[in-house]
């Protein structure tokens, strides 16, 4: 990862030495604080109301945090990352740009109601002590999660973009299908933990959940689709978490490899009324008349699936 450019180390150097009065803390708080309009646009160009208010407010909370910010709007989201300039911009124009195209392309037409910030922390240890002094809580993963009382995903960058693209899904599925089960919210975020284009599309590759569910297969730890499916919040983040995430990936991953997942999200979405978990729906877009010996099929083509 680029290191800081050097006005930024300076910046930071004339904050440890400036004086405790308050025209000079504005200064040296802006100086800390590096903002772009848009991942194309310079620093220093003119912000919109909207944008302007939410970027005072970051700075506030910037003002209680160690090290030198780069802000990017691009809305829907707002990142936030103190890796250096270049990095975070980087990231913003890449990663965090891909995804909401792709995503939006395929399966959501509606943005956040609200900006989502999107905290890049450079290392584990920023990433540790700067989300226990904005939330008040310590994370619960080394990773990287997403806060929807928050508007925020809080990340740990320096461990890759997937956990990134994981987590960029959850606030498009919350504004676009509100009260989708567990299992398909997760089920998307983890499919495009390791993902790719093919032809100009989001698609998921086999990633490193793969291990554990080819164990979980073997041991016969793996709910049937149709409890995994009907499994609230409690029961879904409940034990056996991990093959409940991944099962939903893999069943995901199957509906994708036989072109079916984009036509499976929008009749899960628009029959959720009448089909909550979505189940019916999968059976029908499956085709299937008998789902026991479908899921021994899927089991064994995830059998013989490998990563890397
Ligand atoms: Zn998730």
């Amino acid at each position: 990862m680029p290191r800081s450019p050097p006005v930024l180390l300076a910046a930071a150097l004339l904050l440890a030495a400036c004086s405790r009065s308050g025209a000079d803390d504005d200064r040296a708080q802006s100086a800390r604080v590096k903002v772009f309009p848009a991942s194309s646009a310079s620093a220093g160009a003119p912000l919109l109301e909207a944008q302007a208010r939410h970027v005072a407010g970051l700075r506030q909370k910037i003002a209680r945090l160690r090290g030198n910010y780069t802000v990017v709007l691009d809305p829907p989201f707002v990142i936030v990352g103190d890796g250096g300039e270049s990095a975070v911009r980087s990231v913003a124009a890449t990663t965090v740009r891909w995804t909401r195209d792709k995503l939006k392309q395929d399966f959501f037409a509606e943005d956040p109601t609200s900006t989502v910030d999107v905290w890049l922390f450079k290392d584990a240890g920023s990433y540790q002590a700067h989300v226990r002094a904005l939330t008040a809580k310590k994370p619960t993963t080394p990773y990287g999660y997403y806060s929807p009382e928050d508007a925020a995903l809080y990340m740990n960058i320096a461990t890759g973009g997937g956990t990134l693209v994981h987590e960029l899904v959850h606030p498009f599925v919350r504004a676009n299908f509100p009260g989708c089960p567990p299992w398909l919210d997760e089920g998307l975020g983890s499919l495009y933990e390791q993902a790719g284009e093919r032809d100009g599309h989001i698609v998921g590759f086999t990633n490193w959940r793969l291990r554990g569910l080819q164990q979980a297969l073997r041991d016969g730890r793996v709910p049937p689709f149709a409890a995994l499916t009907a499994m609230d919040a409690q029961a879904f983040y409940g034990a056996g978490r991990g093959v409940h995430y991944a099962a939903a990936r893999y069943l995901l991953y199957y509906l994708q490899e036989r072109g079916l997942l984009v036509r499976y999200y929008r009749a899960a979405h628009e029959g959720h009324a009448e089909d909550p978990t979505g189940y019916q729906t999968l059976v029908r877009t499956l085709g299937e008349e008998d789902m026991g010996a479908f899921e021994r099929r899927w089991a064994e083509l995830v059998l013989g699936l490998s990563f890397p």
